[in-house]
């Protein structure tokens, strides 16, 4: 009888393991036709994949990971594509890698960018040419409708799904900005905010990271190099172990979304963030109705409707959608507590 009671303790144990893994989403950047920066024949999509599947390799060690690729080697995916990726995997964290460049050829260092309005004409120069690569995609007009690379403002007003997920970014980036100072050539230059499309198709904690400068010989060297790579790689594997702890010590890992079906457990459409403390009435969320507010910190999230019956939560994100919610989404309440 113990024999046996053992066995479904094993299971029961490996089961819920397997359920309540920290989901990862690497993006190296770039890709087939699109090669990113090239200085000296050394191609950023290069570097940037060998040092993902490093990354990749040393996380898929650890069985509190789940690690997703958008791209395991050197083909074209869509800025669009890699966030869908993410979202699918109900990804925990988005990680993208890329190289940088400058005309100043003594520029160097890492910065890791997050997506928010506090940017400057410097940070916009890096987004605008990471999110270039628009043009080499079909249908990118319909596909990226309201955005205009050239413009800083046209991202004003895009971001509230990733502004939900700002602070915990932010400490994502502060994180691999430590790490990677530890390496030798390293410069800190810090986190920053700009409007790059691949972080606005995200709904979980985003970051992009430039890992150093191509447009500077040592750097190059440096991130053209096995050692360099793996350096790196360490660095951003290191960072984001920390970063799961200190979420784990707050509190804050997201609940596994299977766990979802049983227990009391209901859907909400969030359907806006705000500064503004508005009356949850229809009349200020264009006639939706219910609307419920939670407040978060100084902020305040809206939500449509409550439904125990996806189906039924999902007729009414549509109806969201409709009436101009386009960043309308799912959220899954367990317990009465938000599990995402
Ligand atoms: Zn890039």
């Amino acid at each position: 009888m113990r024999y046996f009671y053992y066995i479904f303790l094993f299971f029961f144990l490996s089961a819920s393991a397997q359920t309540e893994r920290f989901k990862i989403v690497l993006d190296a950047g770039h890709g087939g036709k699109d090669p990113g920066k090239v200085h000296r024949k050394i191609y950023e999509k290069d570097i940037v994949l060998k040092i993902v599947l490093l990354v990749g390799k040393e996380l898929e060690k650890n069985p509190l990971y789940k690690v997703t690729y958008t791209r395991k080697d050197d083909r074209f995916i869509e800025l669009y594509e890699r966030g869908a990726i993410a979202n699918k995997a109900k990804a925990d964290l988005f990680i993208s890698v890329h190289c940088n460049s400058s005309p100043n050829k003594e520029a160097h260092g890492s910065e890791s960018y997050v997506l928010g309005l506090h940017a400057n004409d410097l940070n916009f120069e890096v987004a605008k040419e990471e999110n270039q690569v628009i043009y080499l995609e079909k249908d990118y007009k319909e596909k990226y409708a309201g955005y205009d690379i050239n413009s800083p403002e046209s991202f004003i007003g895009l971001s509230i799904m990733q502004e939900e997920f700002l602070e915990q970014s932010i400490q994502m980036g502060k994180r691999i900005q430590n790490a990677l100072a530890e390496n030798p050539l390293s410069r800190d230059r810090g986190v920053k905010q700009a409007g790059f499309i691949v972080l606005h198709q995200t709904y979980m904690p985003s970051v992009l990271i430039e890992t150093g400068f191509l447009s500077n010989q040592a750097e190059r060297d440096f991130l053209n190099s096995s050692e360099g790579q793996q350096q790196v790689a360490q660095g951003i594997v290191k960072a984001i172990n920390n970063y799961y702890h200190w979420l784990k010590n707050n509190s804050l890992l997201t609940k596994d979304s299977s766990s979802t079906d049983k227990g009391d457990t209901f859907y909400r459409v969030q359907i806006a963030t705000s500064n503004k403390n508005l009356d949850a009435i229809p009349a200020n969320f264009k006639g939706l109705s219910p609307i419920f507010k939670e407040k978060i910190g100084t902020s305040f999230r809206y939500y449509y409707g409550r439904e125990i019956d996806k189906r039924k939560i999902e007729n009414l994100l549509q109806i969201a959608k409709k009436k101009g919610f386009t960043d309308a989404f799912i959220v899954p309440f367990v317990g009465g507590k938000r599990s995402l």
